[in-house]
């Protein structure tokens, strides 16, 4: 190992100089104006990859290009796969940038750049690691699969189709993504799990017209007082949601999790402050970062129903709605919910209904009718802590950054992370190395390179810890 650390030690500066051509190809999805780009910087990283003795390829999509390569194969060793996009947001608006977006630039330890941290930054990591694996021993201790994509920013569509049809070429013990941050500036983290949602729109229609409120008000049920007491009825007075069987498949947190969050340097009275808000609310029993993290939660996103104009208006409307989410933890399934809300919602539908779990039109015959869409929905996924990739990671991160790392998860879901586990049967390790504040997708994107260079040594150290796990001990639970 000490020779591939005086390897990136001393090529440092070289590394430096390759992201910089890497940062100025201007390869923003979203905008058409930037084909050619796409294929610039797809072609580019296949080049890196190739120049390794990778066999590496681009491969037209519908949309942009995805660059596929695996190393040359070395019997009897795992297979891990590296997952990061070579696009970048579009950087407008130009004139907050300090210096152009795509020219990159250096100031107070961090290259400043559109892509500099998300992710052009953090995927190179892994290939300069492998290359001084290359270079240093003639070969790396395990297989590796480079999938790079180019529509991350655009909703990853062409990658979705690439994993359902190729899921066998894909095939690995585990994913390795960067492509997020530490906890803290010098405290670096590995995310083990993620949320997932399940999003629905409710419509609630009463009276045939809208009403005047002081000729009807009181005798026709009225679709936004319905609504409302419909909503409040989803969740109880300990902040539990009250559909039935809801928290049945719940994984509780362990204590080893509920002790590594409470050690975590996280300031609740900061946090409330800098929200402007009074105090902490959710579920019973639980710290916030649990509650953000680990617990199912329900949230209304959008209310509509009435009059919204100035003053007033004394209406009784023939019609309310309102759109909420479920965030889900694992092992809850969005399908499960859907039929546990509908028996919910009949429930609290006014007046005596009866039960009818597919017409749910049909379950208000006391003026009101209920109409539920479901947007959208994914489960949440989670690593488990003792499993073995997640403690090589921490090796490799320790060996690298100086200090172990804390384990967090994260409230929202990265779709790519749920498709690699329904379409590979594989966990992914998050291993970000960036910070919050590095105006991911605003002006001014930054890149600690001390970040940069770390990240390197521990991706370089991350191969040999995976290679000396025992191939049983290895398997993912
Ligand atoms: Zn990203």
């Amino acid at each position: 190992m000490p020779a591939i650390d005086q390897y990136l030690q001393s090529h440092a500066s070289r590394f430096e100089d390759e992201l910089w051509e890497f940062l100025r190809i201007p390869s923003v999805s979203a905008d058409p104006a930037h084909r050619e780009d796409m294929h610039r910087a797809a072609e580019w990283m296949a080049d890196q990859l190739r120049r390794m003795g990778f066999t590496a390829e681009t491969i037209p999509t519908a949309g942009h290009p995805l660059v596929y390569g695996e190393s040359p194969k070395l019997p009897g060793a795992r297979t891990f796969l590296v997952y990061g996009h070579y696009d970048v947001q579009p950087p407008e608006p130009l004139e907050k940038w300090t210096t152009p977006p795509f020219e990159p630039s250096r100031r107070e330890g961090h290259v400043y750049a559109r892509g500099a941290v998300d992710d052009k930054g953090q995927v190179f990591t892994h290939l300069k690691s492998v290359e001084a694996w290359i270079t240093v021993e003639g070969r790396l201790p395990v297989n590796l699969k480079f999938l790079i994509e180019g529509e991350e920013e655009v909703g990853s569509r062409s990658l979705e189709q690439f994993l359902s049809e190729q899921a066998e070429r894909l095939a690995c013990d585990c994913v390795i993504i960067s492509d997020g941050s530490q906890f803290a500036p010098g405290v670096p983290a590995i995310n083990y799990g993620l949320r997932g949602i399940a999003y629905y729109e409710l419509r609630v229609t009463g009276p045939n017209r809208d009403l005047h409120s002081g000729s009807y008000g009181g005798a026709v049920t009225n679709p936004a007082n319905a609504l409302a007491k419909i909503l409040a009825g989803l969740i109880d007075e300990q902040g539990r949601i009250t559909i039935p069987g809801f928290y049945d498949e719940v994984v509780p947190l362990t204590v080893r999790e509920r002790q590594e969050m409470a050690a975590l340097p996280f300031e609740e009275a900061k946090f409330l402050e800098e929200l402007g808000v009074a105090g902490a609310v959710g579920e019973a029993g639980f710290t916030s970062l649990e509650r953000r993290w680990a617990r199912p939660t329900f949230d209304v996103s959008g209310l509509w129903g009435g009059y919204q104009g100035e003053g007033a208006k004394t209406v009784l409307p023939a019609s309310a709605g309102a759109k909420f989410s479920f965030r889900l933890v694992p092992n809850q399934e969005p399908e499960k919910v859907t039929t546990g809300l509908k028996w919910r919602l009949a429930e609290l539908c006014p007046a005596g209904v009866e039960l009818d779990l597919i017409r749910l039109a049909e379950l208000c015959p006391a003026g009101v009718e209920l109409d539920l869409i479901c947007h959208h929905g994914a489960p949440g996924v989670l690593v488990p802590l003792d499993s073995p990739y997640v403690e090589a990671a921490a090796r490799a991160i320790a060996y690298a950054f100086g200090r172990r790392p804390v384990f967090t998860r994260e409230g929202g879901s990265i779709p790519i992370v749920t498709t690699f586990r329904q379409r590979l049967g594989v966990d992914s390790l998050l291993l970000g190395w960036g910070q919050e504040d590095d105006n991911a997708h605003s002006p001014d994107e930054k890149f600690s390179l001390a970040d940069f260079q770390r990240g390197i040594k521990a991706s370089a150290r991350l191969w040999e810890e995976l290679s000396t796990l025992s191939l049983e001990s290895g398997k993912p639970g």
